[in-house]
């Protein structure tokens, strides 16, 4: 048997209807980490849909608790055939968003799969289980086509992911030898474009918080007491006004990076950004001396997430008493990720901002990571995808989003690869999520390529 066998045999898969016969397995199990009474749906998900069909393709599996109470457990799958040659960590979340059942299109429903054109729909088809079946149904293939694989795997499902990973990275730390590999490769999160594959080797980190001016009790009459009392808005407005200039660019010099270097620039060349039923991009915003995925992939980001003082909604002829934004730095390595908030404090007391306080949110940060480009799993992976697929991968330093990539790159300590196989119009985290159908045949072939690919290394690049 042949690559180009297993390659056929997966879009078989596809063509038959099976794949989406078992997509719709896994999204009917309504697994939402953010809804307290969904939490057997968490370990039912692993056991019932997911172990199964593991022990089917020769893995061993084991369901743990997660370190962190009443968080989602932790699956660890491994199939290792031979310890000389090359061993793959993979990793996927079982957990969705939550659904927001009412605000689907008619004839939609969040754990029901509906095939419509090109899309498959419902909640977790992108975001994280279509992406985790592709590859299993991808191994599958080179399992059938070759008699093995010819590497081992071990694959890591959490529960939580959307409840920002609690656990995960003290999982890892402990379990570390039963982790060992030499590279993860993973897939989550949107391809570029949607008819190219992507690779990104990291991800930006991500830090949240409020500012806050609590200047007293209860709102007052704004006529009897207006030009008395200090608007709590105003003095917000006016603090925030000095975190970027009229255009976004950051004015904090601690919050600019110094990691935008010429290979990171190279990489960034000629990536599309933009398009694929996204908004259209506002070319006069964020840093101006960059290109647009420069500012994206190889940049900081602040955002103004929500903002709010008095009620917006009925607004009354008063001067409110408090004021609050919702903030967020999103960032590249190279960012001195500890010193965010001390750097900030110190920018509003030098302009008198010390009555604005600076409130992190609970669970609000992601690390920032980043694998080089030119490192030699990142080639072999890139070399794979477009053998396969006909096209030069699209080649990310780093998602301009967060993942907890920073348990398989300092915790574990692996290069890490993900392959996303969604796209960016796919409506995760909102009503109507879906998949296309031409992206996840694409995307089996492309993975039942590389897997066969990597059985083809006799050793650990
Ligand atoms: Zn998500």
């Amino acid at each position: 048997m042949t690559r180009a066998a297993a390659i056929d045999n997966v879009a078989e898969y596809f063509d038959s209807g099976r794949f989406a016969t078992d997509l719709s397995e896994l999204v009917a199990h309504e697994t939402e980490s953010q809804t307290p009474e969904k939490a057997a749906e968490l370990p039912r998900y692993l056991e019932e849909a997911l172990v199964p069909r593991l022990r089917s393709l020769g893995f061993s599996c084991a369901i743990h608790p997660n370190p962190v109470p009443d968080a989602g457990p932790i699956l660890v799958a491994e199939r290792i055939e031979d310890d000389t040659g090359p061993t793959i960590l993979s990793y996927g979340h079982g957990d969705v968003i939550r659904a927001q059942t009412d605000q689907w299109h008619n004839g939609l429903y969040p754990f029901r799969l509906v095939d419509e054109g090109d899309c498959l729909f419902g909640r977790g088809t992108a975001d994280n289980k279509g992406q985790h079946l592709i590859n299993l149904a991808a191994l599958s293939s080179v399992i059938d086509a070759r008699g093995s694989l010819g590497f081992n795997i071990r694959i890591l499902i959490e529960m939580g992911e959307e409840m920002g990973s609690p656990g995960l990275s003290e999982f890892c730390a402990t379990h570390k030898e039963n982790l060992a590999a030499d590279v993860l490769i993973a897939s989550d999160g949107p391809r570029l474009q949607s008819d190219t594959p992507t690779m990104f080797m990291g991800a930006r980190g991500g830090n949240s918080f409020d500012l806050i001016v609590d200047l007293r009790d209860g709102a007052h009459h704004s006529g009897n007491w207006g030009g008395l009392l200090a608007d709590p808005a105003m003095i917000l407005a006016q603090a925030l006004s000095t975190i970027t200039d009229v255009r976004g660019q950051i004015q904090i010099p601690e919050w600019r990076p110094t990691s935008l270097t010429e290979d990171i620039r190279h990489t960034l060349r000629n990536l599309p950004v933009g398009g694929d039923g996204g908004p259209k991009i506002d070319e006069d915003w964020g840093e101006e001396s960059l290109t647009p995925a420069e500012r994206v992939f190889g940049w900081n980001s602040f955002a103004i997430l929500a903002m709010k003082s008095g009620v917006p909604e009925e607004p009354v002829n008063a001067i409110s008493g408090y004021a609050k934004a919702a903030c967020q730095l999103r960032f590249v390595v190279g960012t001195d990720q500890a010193g965010i908030l001390s750097a900030l404090r110190r920018h509003l007391d030098a302009r008198g901002f010390q009555i604005v306080k600076i409130k992190p949110h609970d669970r609000g940060f992601f690390d920032a990571t980043r694998t080089s480009p030119e490192h030699p799993w990142v080639s072999f992976v890139a070399r794979s995808l477009e053998e396969t697929s006909g096209k030069r991968p699209h080649i990310l330093p780093n998602l301009a989003g967060s993942l907890p990539n920073e348990v398989f790159s300092d915790v574990l300590g692996l290069p890490t690869i993900w392959v996303p196989h969604s796209y960016r119009g796919c409506s995760q985290h909102a009503p109507n999520e879906h998949v296309l159908k031409s992206v996840s045949r694409d995307a089996l072939r492309a993975m039942a390529g590389l897997f066969w690919d990597i059985g083809d290394l006799a050793r650990p690049l």
